[in-house]
């Protein structure tokens, strides 16, 4: 007897462990704020939507994120008297990433991300409050009415709405390829489930949010030799796969050996904010003494830092500091900090010479008096650094952030290596390249993922329409 072919590649299938397809509008691999983004702006304009997540938790680095999501031109800002301008939003931005950044995706994300925040805030998120961030003139990171840390809140109000819309998220759901038919466009996703089976997804479009490779160590020291060994900041999900699966189906990657390493993260990889500087903390090294403007980008503090006897530094706080912005509290419950009730006790606990140590704070709190950082030039000195008790973090750089990745016009489609957009392939946020150029400032990955997340899905509702 004759097996039919359809019989035959099912019987295939059963042996290899796959179930059949489904079919949906469209299929959003990563649960971060690029991807739920995207699929929240896909339902809410008709679509059947999926989203697929790799771990068992939802929301991937961007539950990490502590300082603030920037955007220019705010309501929020007007409130504070704050003279900022988008046109100054992409100047700095630019700069920050040394001119590499590719202009009309920065021109995109500042913008529109006033709009993200507004969208988010129409979502029900606090972004009430705006704080400062490295590289940035203006504060422009918005951030919770208590200064807590934004991730959660991003993941939070974006839950929420996909959960009210009930839109399927998938946890332990790993995509493992995207599918094409013979002209090249998406067809589907196959996807590994949490029970080892294999099975596709039919779907003519697909947006890839898988977040960056700062968790891949192979692929970090490939692109750049000198991070073996660096602790990372991210989540061990943060293994470029999106990357490996766009590669496969023709995409042109920009970027790749543009990665960041962040000057303050615990020895064991957890991150003290980029925001606890821009509150008033400072840096000092293993004798007490500081050794840079607090408030330089990430790359320079990170090459400042590592010219420092054992190439480590302190961060140091004051009770004033701490009652700015509630996620300080926090670093102490994780264990995270020495404390001192007066400088004696902190440089005991920090094993720093004390008399040192005065020094610095005696220094440093004059010239924050006299309105002016003699020694490092640092614009902003909000605290003079007097009120006890005090807290210390030994800190080192860690990979934070991949600005290269899967390369993408201003409307999120995913161009190939001949410079043609794949048709139903769309990405946002970290698993793509080109918004950061050499160097990401703080708070503006968060406005990436869900100012590019929205565009994708707003892309790849018009692709839909047009392809019914
Ligand atoms: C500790 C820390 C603090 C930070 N603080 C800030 C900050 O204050 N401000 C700021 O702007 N930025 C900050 N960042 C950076 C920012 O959080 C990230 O760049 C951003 O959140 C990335 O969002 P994303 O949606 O692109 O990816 P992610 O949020 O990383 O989400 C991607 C998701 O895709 C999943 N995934 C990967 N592969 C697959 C697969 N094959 N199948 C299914 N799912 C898959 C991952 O598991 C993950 O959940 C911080 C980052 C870290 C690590």
């Amino acid at each position: 007897m004759q097996l039919k072919p359809i019989l035959v590649a099912a019987a295939v299938a059963a042996a290899m462990g796959s179930a059949s397809a489904e079919t949906v509008d469209a299929v959003v691999i990563g649960s971060g704020g690029a991807g739920l983004s995207a699929a929240v702006t896909l339902h809410d304009l008709g679509h059947s939507v999926v989203v697929l997540e790799k771990m068992a938790i939802i929301g991937g680095n961007t539950l990490r994120a502590e300082g603030g999501i920037n955007a220019a031109e705010t309501p929020q800002q007007k409130k504070a008297g704050i003279s900022d301008t988008c046109e100054q939003f992409f100047a700095d931005t630019t700069k920050g990433g040394h001119n590499l950044n590719d202009p009309e995706l920065v021109r995109t994300m500042t913008t529109h991300a006033k709009d993200a925040v507004a969208w988010l805030v129409s979502l029900g998120a606090d972004l009430e409050t705006v704080g400062r961030a490295g590289g940035a003139k203006y504060p422009r990171a918005h951030r919770p009415h208590d200064g807590s840390a934004i991730g959660p809140e991003v993941v939070k109000t974006l839950l929420n709405a996909s959960k009210a819309r009930e839109i399927p998220i998938r946890t332990r759901n790993k995509a493992l390829e995207i599918l094409t038919a013979k002209d090249g466009s998406v067809a589907g996703v196959k996807v590994q489930s949490k029970d080892g089976k294999v099975y596709t997804i039919d779907s003519k479009a697909v947006v890839l949010a898988t977040g960056g490779f700062g968790a891949n160590q192979d692929l970090l020291v490939k692109y750049q030799p000198k991070l073996k060994g660096y602790a990372t900041t991210n989540q061990p999900g943060a293994t470029g796969d999106g990357i490996f699966m766009a590669e496969k189906v023709g995409a042109a990657l920009v970027d790749m050996e543009q990665i960041q390493a962040h000057p303050t993260a615990a020895p064991s990889g957890d991150l003290i904010s980029e925001s606890v500087r821009g509150d008033g903390a400072i840096l000092v090294n293993a004798e007490g003494k500081r050794f840079t403007n607090e408030l330089l980008t990430r790359d320079v503090v990170s090459n400042n830092e590592l010219k420092q006897p054992g190439k480590f530094a302190w961060i140091i706080w004051d009770d004033a500091t701490r009652r700015s912005a509630k996620l300080m509290d926090g670093y102490e419950k994780l264990g995270l900090t020495v404390k001192g009730k007066d400088l004696d006790e902190l440089a005991k606990a920090m094993q720093v010479p004390a008399d040192n140590l005065k020094a610095t704070i005696a220094k440093y709190s004059a010239d924050q008096k006299a309105g002016k950082d003699n020694e490092f030039g640092r614009p902003a000195m909000p605290q003079p650094l007097t009120n006890a008790p005090y807290w210390a973090v030994k800190v080192q750089p860690a990979v934070h952030h991949t600005m290269g990745g899967v390369k993408i016009n201003t409307k999120a489609e995913v161009i190939n290596t001949e410079g043609k957009v794949i048709p139903g392939l769309f990405a946002a946020g970290e698993v793509t390249g080109g918004v950061h150029g050499g160097n990401r400032l703080g708070g503006n990955a968060q406005a990436d993922i869900v100012t590019f997340g929205h565009i994708a899905g707003q892309t790849a509702d018009a692709f839909l329409k047009a392809n019914r």
